[in-house]
C-alpha cells in the first residue's frame, strides 16, 4: 500500500494557497488578454485593462490580486490504496491553508460561526474540504480561494421536469443578471446539474475547477455551454459590469444522474480571479 506523509500535502497546501492568491497561470492570462482584445466597449476594455495589468503588478511584486483572498476549498480524490502516515490528514490540511495565509501575508476572511459573532478565526481556516475515494493509490487536490463577492452572488433551486432545458437556461442567465458587478465580471459560471441540491451545489463548484479551454466531454453538454455563454454575454454587463460583451469568460456545466420527479440545479460564480490549482501527489 502506498504511504503519503501529511506533512508534504500540509506543505503542498500551503505553497498552493499563497501562489494562487498571487500568480495568474498562463492559459488565464491568455483568456484575459483575448477578452480585452476582443471587447468592443470602451469602457469595458478599459475594465479589462485593469484587470490584467492588476495581474501583471501583483505577480512581478508577489502581492494578492485582490483584497479579498478568498475561503480555501479543497477537492480531494484519495486512491483507496493510499495510507496516510505522519497523523491527521484534515489536520494537516488545515495547517497548510494557516501557513499559507499566514506566510503569504493574505487577508483572514473566515469567521468561526456565520450567524451571532461572526468571530473572525485570524487564520483563515478552516477551509472547505470535500473527499473522493477513487480507485487504485493515487492522490490529487484542488485547491482554490474563492471569493465571495462571486460566492454571495451564487443560487441553488431544483426545477420541476416540465421547465426542462429551457427552465435552466433562463435561472443560469438570470444568475448573472442579478449578479451584476457583485460577482466581479467577466465571470466563470458553474452550472451543476442532477443529483440532489446539495450534489449539484458541489458540481456547481467542481465545474468551476476546469482548466481553461476545457468543454464537457458529452457533446450536448458541451454545446449547451456554449449556448449558454452566448446568451450570458447577451446581458450586456460586461467586465465589471461596465457594458461590453464579455459578461462571462466561460460557462461550465457538471452533471449527475436524478430522480425523475426533478432538475436539481445549482449556479456558482467565480469572479475573473479564477484562482485554483491542481496538484498530484
Ligand atoms: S469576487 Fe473576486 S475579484 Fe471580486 S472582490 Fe471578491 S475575490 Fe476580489
Amino acid at each position: 500500500m502506498r504511504q503519503i506523509d501529511v506533512q508534504e500535502v500540509s506543505a503542498k497546501v500551503r505553497d498552493a494557497v499563497m501562489e494562487i492568491n498571487v500568480h495568474t497561470p498562463e492559459p488565464v492570462m491568455i483568456q484575459l488578454n483575448d477578452i480585452l482584445t476582443a471587447e468592443p466597449s470602451p469602457a469595458g476594455r478599459l475594465a479589462m485593462q485593469d484587470i490584467v495589468q492588476n495581474r501583471e503588478v501583483a505577480s512581478a511584486r508577489a502581492m494578492p490580486m485582490c483584497q479579498d483572498t478568498g475561503m480555501a476549498i479543497i477537492f480531494l480524490e484519495v486512491g483507496q490504496d493510499v495510507h496516510f502516515v505522519g497523523g491527521d490528514l484534515r489536520a494537516a490540511i488545515e495547517d497548510g491553508v494557516r501557513a499559507g495565509y499566514a506566510d503569504g501575508y493574505l487577508r483572514k476572511s473566515v469567521v468561526e460561526e456565520p450567524l451571532f459573532e461572526r468571530k473572525n478565526t485570524k487564520d483563515n481556516s478552516p477551509p472547505v474540504i470535500h473527499f473522493s475515494l477513487v480507485p487504485g493509490d493515487s492522490f490529487a487536490m484542488t485547491i482554490a480561494a474563492k471569493g465571495f463577492g462571486a460566492e454571495n452572488m451564487s443560487w441553488a433551486k431544483v426545477l420541476t421536469p416540465a421547465q426542462g432545458i429551457q427552465g435552466v437556461k433562463d435561472a443560469v442567465v438570470q444568475c448573472v443578471v442579478d449578479a451584476g458587478p457583485n460577482a466581479c465580471p467577466p465571470v466563470t459560471v458553474g452550472v451543476g446539474v442532477g443529483g440532489t441540491l446539495e450534489m449539484a451545489t458541489i458540481l456547481a463548484k467542481k465545474a468551476l475547477m476546469r482548466e481553461v479551454g476545457q468543454r464537457h466531454p458529452d457533446e450536448r453538454y458541451a454545446a449547451l455551454e456554449a449556448e449558454l455563454l452566448d446568451l450570458v454575454n447577451a446581458t450586456g454587463i460586461g467586465p465589471q459590469g461596465w457594458g461590453g460583451v464579455n459578461t462571462a469568460a466561460d460557462v461550465r456545466i457538471e452533471y449527475y444522474p436524478t430522480h425523475i420527479a426533478g432538475i436539481p440545479l445549482a449556479v456558482n460564480l467565480d469572479c475573473h480571479l479564477q484562482r485554483h490549482k491542481r496538484i498530484e501527489l
